[in-house]
């Protein structure tokens, strides 16, 4: 169960969590966007950037080697915590769109040819959108997409008359950013598998709230960004299957990503640094490591119930507001949620909510195509985490109900 000594134990080792904004004690609701950093890794960050700095892989000196261990340590970590076969299958990125954009040029140039389809879904971020976009630009591949319904949810029945033996690859976000539905993944990657197509997992919001383990999903690749899980900016991951990025070419080239090189000819280093070219975010990927050392402290049990109960009690405070329009209504719902209230503009209310210490997200939160689906210009978008608290929750409705009085 989750109990408010384990709730308040981990907010404590949040410091951003205890300043006030405007005067206010803040209500940091905007955790889908990114999420605040615990002491342990903010003191790694600040350790490793006032002392252990070295490039890694490269020197034999001291520092070097300390940073190349606590890189390759994250990876480890990382490899744990999603199940993954082995660390040849972890490859550091700078964020869920960086991984995407990997795969999007680096499988699209290897294994998708002119009149093949790919298959994206009219709920995903713009980051799930515009890569293939331009993959489908370069190699001359169909673009299709996975419609959803009024809740919010994927439309399966379509999914089936859209595959067929050209669909190279569906690329799809494991939990929705705007709707904060876990979608049924399992369920297409069956699908997927059958005609021989790959699958991508935008996992920015799913690793945050789901217990990830790629052996099980078999999903073929998995992208996720470290700073919505705890972690740093510009950093993040994308798993694939070691086969898979065996035959992927590199998308970059550049030291660190080489076996041999002459002038006019180079031999790659095998995955995952085919595909790290560059002095990579060393200090970052370290901390990431320890953000996920920071979350695995916390029994599974004690997350899943506070979430549950941020969820319900999320969903029961927004339905008593009058004139609110939920959007994505599902059995399969997180701590996401994003709504409008009749006569009242998102980025109005949005902003009187800041000046009440209330941090939402506001607009089209990166969606334009789900905003078009659901025929509005934007929402309000309430996203939680487990260091969240009902009485926040309670704080949160009466400042909307204060500010919707103001602006009608
Ligand atoms: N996909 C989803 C579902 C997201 O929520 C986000 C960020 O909000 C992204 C992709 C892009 O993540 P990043 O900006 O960290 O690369």
């Amino acid at each position: 169960m989750a109990t408010i000594e384990n709730i308040s134990q981990m907010r404590d080792k949040f410091p951003a969590l205890r300043q006030k904004v405007h005067g206010k004690d803040l209500i940091y609701f905007d955790n889908g966007a990114t999420a605040q950093k615990p002491d342990s890794v903010l003191s790694l960050l600040n350790e490793m950037n006032s002392g252990t700095n070295g490039n890694i892989h490269r020197a034999v000196h001291e520092l070097s080697a300390k940073c190349t261990s606590l890189y390759e340590s994250a990876r480890i970590t990382i490899k744990d915590f999603i199940n993954a076969h082995s660390t040849e299958e972890i490859i550091f990125t700078s964020g869920t769109t960086a991984s995407i954009n990997l795969v999007a040029n680096s499988f699209t140039t290897k294994f998708i040819a002119k009149g093949d389809t790919i298959i994206i879904c009219e709920a995903d971020h713009h980051s799930n959108i515009v890569p293939w976009q331009m993959a489908c630009e370069r190699s001359g591949a169909i673009l299709k997409i996975l419609p959803i319904d009024e809740n919010g949810e994927w439309m399966m029945d379509k999914l089936e008359s859209l595959i067929d033996e050209s669909v190279k690859i569906i690329s799809v976000a494991h939990i929705s950013n705007v709707l904060g539905i876990a979608n049924p993944v399992e369920k297409l990657i069956k699908i997927a598998h059958k005609v021989g197509a790959k699958v991508l997992l935008d996992g920015a919001q799913g690793i945050v709230h789901e217990n990830i383990d790629v052996k099980k999903l078999d999903c073929d690749f998995y992208a996720f960004s470290g700073h919505k899980l705890y972690g740093p900016t510009g950093t993040g991951v994308l798993y694939g299957k070691r086969e898979i990025l065996e035959d992927m070419g590199p998308w970059m080239g550049g030291g660190d990503m080489v076996e041999s090189v002459s002038l006019f000819k180079t031999s790659y280093a095998p995955p995952p640094l085919k595909f790290e070219a560059g002095t990579p975010n060393f200090i970052g990927a370290a901390a990431l490591g320890e953000a996920i050392n920071f979350v695995q402290q916390f029994d599974r049990e004690f997350i899943r119930d506070q979430e549950y109960a941020l969820t319900t009690s999320l969903l029961e405070g927004l339905k008593s507001i009058d004139g609110v329009k939920i959007y994505g209504e599902s059995k399969h719902k997180l701590p996401i949620y994003s709504f409008n209230i009749e006569g009242v503009h998102h980025s109005d209310l949005a902003m009187l909510l800041d000046k009440m210490g209330v941090a939402v997200r506001s607009g089209m939160m990166c969606c334009e195509p789900l905003m078009t689906r659901f025929h509005t210009t934007g929402m309000v978008r309430a996203s939680l985490l487990p260091y969240n608290t009902i009485e926040e929750i309670d704080l949160f409705i009466t400042a909307v109900q204060k500010a919707v009085k103001m602006l009608k």
